[in-house]
This record gives C-alpha cells, structure tokens and sequence, in this order.
C-alpha cells in the first residue's frame, strides 16, 4: 500500500520547528499554538486499519515485513543448546512460506540461515549517518512534546535494552520498511525474564503480542492486528502470565520497542510477537519444536486472515496445522514427543476434553508430550465415546479419533 508519509516530511533535515514554520500561515501563527500543532503533525496517522481492509480488498497485495528476532552475531535467549535466534528464523520462515502461497501477500524476510539478505546487509552497510539522523531528530522532537506535556510517558514492560549496533540494525529496518511500502512488520521472539536460572525452567509460560504505544502513528491498526493474532494464537497457546504481561488478553501496548516505532519512527502498522518461553515443553524435543513452531505460524498466518476478513472457511476444515490427522500409533505416558501427541491434544481439545476438567493451558499445555493431562484427556474422550477407560491411545481410541479428525 502506499502511504503519504508527514511525519518523515516533518523531520527531513534539520529541525522539525523550522520545517513546522513553513507549515503554519502567517495571520494564524500565535509561539503558543506551535507544539500543539506539533504533536498533531508528529503523531498523524501513518496508516489506518480501514486503508489496509482496502487494499486486500482491492487486491493490492499486501506487503509484510517478517523479522525473525536477533541474529547470528547476537542471538538472544538460550536453553539447553537451544537458541532464540534459530527458532525465531525457523518460525518467520514458515510464516514467510504461508504469505508467499497467498495471492493477497508479498512477503519479505530480513535474514535466512547464514544471515541478513543482501537487502538488508547492504542497507545496514550504506549511509548510516541518515539513519541516525532520522532517528535522532526523532527523538528530539519525542522529548520535547514530552517536556511539554503533550505526549505521555507510558511505563512498560522492562525489556533488555538493545546494544548500539543492535538498536542501529532496528532503526535500519524501521526506515527501510517505510521507504518500502511495507503494511505491516512482523517481529518474532520467544520469551524469557531476568533472573531465570540457565539451566531451569521458569515460572512463566504463553505469549504476548506487543503493540506499539496507542499515541503513536501507527498504534490504531497493530492494535486491532494484534488481537486478531492473538485471538488465533490463544487457541494453542496460553496468554503470557508474567505479572506485567498479564490480564491484559495478551495484547500489550509498548512505548520503548524499536521494532514498534519507538520515538515515532515506524510508519506501517507493526507487532511483537513473543511466542511463549523459551523452556516450554513444546520446545524441548525436535519433533515437537517443529510440528509447534508450524502451527504458531500457521495461527499467525490465521490471524492476518481475520484481520482482513477472511476466515478460510472454505477450503479449510480445520483452523490448525494440526489436523486433519490419521492416528495410526498406540499413544502413552513415553512415547516419543513430537506431532503424534500435538494432533491428539489438538483433537481432544476440539472434543472439549482438552485440557481436562479444571485446568488450563498453563497447567495443562499442548505440548506434544504425553503425561498426566494427556492420560486424563484421552480418558474423559474414551467415557465421551463409550470406549474403555484405558487412558491411551488404544487401538480402539485410534480408530475412533481418526474416524472424527483424520478428513
Ligand atoms: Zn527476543
């Protein structure tokens, strides 16, 4: 889509006053009328949820930017050998490949396995002083209307703050993405807090889409494409009970996240999305990891669809990479993680079974595992039936499952 965009218009070169000046006619112009014309210049609209409706609907395609968190150099968390930077790419790279399938997307990926694309290496590489530039002047001009009481400062979640290079990459992609028509970026991660200790699992667990702060340009359509993902993603995975993530849907609003446009510096609509914590279950074993990071990616891929008014109904039975599934194996507490396991908690859970009587994602996650929550699933699924009470997957278990879930 294209966008007319003021606010780079605002800051191009120099100061934003002097550009402003030129702005203002001259019977009108009052000293104390300039910052709050400033903070309605600063803070316009780049983009709005009816304009991107639009185009899908006009079949312009719609250009999303997907930025698989950190990188090679600087890869962020890590559990036991797994890195963050490696799952973050696995997941773009399924979502880039759901996008690329569909008429109504033209997708763009940052990097792949042995780095950032050429674009973007050589965007990073060439005239960096612009970049810093916009962004300082950004900056300037955020602080200001801070100081002056004309915009607010929100109090956050605490992230880790970027490095130099790190923040520099981000500020790069900003610019990038809104000197090309991007709609909408796309930022992906997986969770983890300070003062977890490396080798444990933490007390947190579920995702969190971020949202850019709502006084920002592009706030009113991440917000709206933010719930649609989350509402998706909510279905296989619980909302993020970090205390300062919490109780908010897991839709949350940030000020201070680059890859939001902190500073006002992004045009496009843009979402974090934290797909749940690092040591979670579904992430431990291969198997599993890769059947769950599809499905996450098929879910976000679902939520765009709703977004933009499409629910796949058509030529989906099943709004899950999960199912339809031929269950051809005896299931138990042991046997081997992995999409066996994901597709049974899947199918239990469309049963209304899953997970049991009383408990919740949290406690009872779809984690490709077989233990007590599955046993007591597939147990409340066989009494649904009339099957025996086996608390397996049974040969007769099987058949009855895949007569229900495997078209
Ligand atoms: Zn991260």
């Amino acid at each position: 889509m294209k966008r007319f965009s003021l606010l780079s218009l605002c800051v191009v070169g120099g100061s934003a006053l002097v550009l402003l000046f030129g702005f203002v006619a001259p019977n009108t112009f009052t000293f104390s009328n300039v910052p709050k014309l400033l903070s309605s210049i600063f803070f316009v609209d780049s983009t709005t949820t009816v304009a991107l409706k639009e185009s899908y609907r006009s079949g312009e395609r719609i250009r999303v930017l997907i930025v698989p968190g950190h990188d090679n150099e600087s890869w962020g968390t890590e559990f036991l050998g797994i890195r963050e930077a490696d799952m973050t790419l696995a997941l773009g790279e399924e979502l880039y490949a759901f996008l690329k399938a569909d008429s109504h997307f033209d997708p763009v990926i940052t990097r792949e396995k042995n780095g950032y694309t050429d674009e973007f290496q050589n965007y990073f590489d060439k005239d960096t002083g612009r970049v810093r530039g916009f962004v300082a002047n950004k900056k300037r001009v955020m602080q200001d209307l801070l100081k002056q009481g004309l915009a607010e400062k929100e109090e956050g979640v605490v992230h880790n703050t970027a490095v130099s290079s790190v923040a520099y990459r981000l500020y790069s992609i900003n610019t990038w993405a809104n000197e090309n028509d991007i709609d909408l970026v796309i930022h992906i991660h997986i969770n983890d807090y300070p003062g977890r200790r490396w080798n444990q699992t933490g007390r947190y667990d579920g995702f969190t889409v971020y949202v850019p702060d709502g006084q920002y340009s592009n706030a009113k359509p991440s917000r709206v494409i933010g719930e649609a993902i989350a509402s998706t993603l909510s279905t296989v995975l619980a909302t993020s009970n970090l205390p300062t993530e919490a109780g908010q849907g897991g839709v949350v609003p940030d000020q201070e996240l680059i890859a939001l446009g902190s500073y006002n510096t992004l045009d496009p609509a843009s979402v974090l999305i934290e797909y749940g914590y690092i040591y979670e279950p579904q992430f431990r074993t291969t198997a599993s990891r890769e059947v769950i990071v599809h499905e996450f990616a098929f879910q976000t891929y679902l939520g765009l669809n709703q977004f933009f008014g499409n629910f796949l109904e058509t030529f989906r039975t099943y709004k899950t990479s999960l199912l339809p599934y031929q269950f051809k194996h005896t299931l138990t507490q042991g046997s081997p993680a992995g999409r066996d396991i994901l597709s049974l908690q899947e199918a239990l859970s469309l049963q209304g079974v899953y997970p049991p009587d009383g408990e919740d994602l949290h406690s009872c996650p779809k984690s490709g595992h077989f233990g007590p929550c599955t046993r007591r699933g597939v147990r409340e699924f066989q009494e649904l039936f009339g099957l025996p009470s086996t608390g397996y997957v049974d040969a007769g278990t099987q058949a009855k499952l895949s007569e229900l879930y495997s078209r």
